[in-house]
C-alpha cells in the first residue's frame, strides 16, 4: 500500500503546511529562485517494518492510513525516526492532535498573523562563488552575519577575519573599480574553498528587512547582507539551504 493522494492532501491541509516539531513551513516560497522548496516530508507513527522506527508487530490496520501519519521537516524527520525512545507513538499521537488543534484554532482566531510569522523563518540557499558573495554584500546597510561555534584558533581566524573582511568591502565596493572587484571575486572564490576544506560551509542572501527603533516605531526598509557559516554536518542543512530563524524586527540606533 501506498499513501494515496487523498489521504496526503489532507494530511498537508490538516498541518496547515507546518513542520509537527518545529512549525517551519514546509513549501517555502524561494526568493532567490522562481521554484519553490518543498521541505515536508510524510512520515509514519508506527513503521509498517517491524523493524523500523516505532515498528509494532502487534499493528493493526492500514501503515497509510492519515491517523499514523505525520507530516516534519527533513531534520525533523530524521529527528524522530532517530531517536524513538523520546518520540514515542504515544507522543507523537499527542503531538499531532495538538498540532492540528493548533492549526484551526491559529487560521479561526487570526490568518493574518498565521501567514506573518512565516518572515521569521526563512531558507538560505548555499553560496558557491565569489561573485555571489559581492552580489550579497555589495552596498549592504545592514550586516547579520552567524557562524557555528569555532573549536580552534584556526578557526575562529578564518571564519571570523573572513566575515570581517566582507564587512569591509561591503562598505567599500561602491568605490572600487570593476577589475578589483573582479579580482576580489576570485580571491573569494579561493576562501570559499578553503572553508569547504576546513568542513565549513556558507549560506547567504541579500533582503530588505524592515527596522523598528526603540519605541516600536517603523523607521523604513534597509538592504541587509545575510551570511551564515556553518559545519558542513549542520542539522539545518536541508540539500542546498540553510533553515534559519531570523528575528523580524531588528532593534537599532
Ligand atoms: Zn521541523
Amino acid at each position: 500500500m501506498a499513501i494515496t493522494d487523498k489521504t496526503r492532501k489532507a494530511l498537508w491541509a490538516q498541518s496547515g503546511n507546518r513542520c509537527l516539531l518545529c512549525r517551519i513551513e514546509l513549501v517555502q516560497e524561494s526568493e532567490h529562485e522562481n521554484d519553490k522548496l518543498i521541505i515536508g516530508e510524510e512520515c509514519h507513527i508506527v513503521s509498517s517494518k517491524a523493524n523500523g522506527p516505532r515498528g509494532d508487530t502487534t499493528f493493526i490496520g492500514n501503515y497509510d492510513h492519515i491517523d499514523n501519519l505525520v507530516l516534519l521537516c527533513a531534520n525533523d524527520h530524521k529527528r524522530i525516526d532517530e531517536l524513538t525512545e523520546i518520540y514515542t507513538v504515544e507522543k507523537l499521537k499527542l503531538f499531532k492532535l495538538i498540532h492540528e488543534n493548533w492549526v484551526k484554532t491559529t487560521l479561526e482566531r487570526d490568518v493574518i498573523a498565521f501567514t506573518n510569522d512565516k518572515s521569521n523563518i526563512k531558507s538560505l540557499p548555499q553560496v558557491t562563488t565569489g561573485k555571489k558573495i559581492i552580489d550579497i554584500i555589495n552596498g549592504a546597510h545592514l550586516f547579520d552575519f552567524h557562524h557555528d561555534e569555532l573549536s580552534t584558533e584556526k578557526e575562529a581566524e578564518i571564519v571570523g577575519g573572513l566575515l570581517e573582511d566582507f564587512k569591509d568591502y561591503g562598505d567599500l565596493l561602491s568605490d572600487i573599480g570593476y577589475a578589483e572587484i573582479a579580482k576580489l571575486g576570485i580571491r573569494y572564490n579561493d576562501e570559499l574553498e578553503n572553508l569547504k576544506k576546513m568542513g565549513f560551509i556558507l549560506f547567504g542572501l541579500r533582503r530588505k528587512i524592515r527596522l523598528r527603533n526603540d519605541k516600536k516605531e517603523n523607521v523604513g526598509l534597509y538592504e541587509a547582507a545575510s551570511i551564515i557559516i556553518v559545519r558542513d554536518n549542520n542539522p539545518s542543512i536541508v540539500n542546498n539551504f540553510l533553515i534559519a530563524k531570523f528575528p523580524t524586527d531588528f532593534s537599532f540606533f
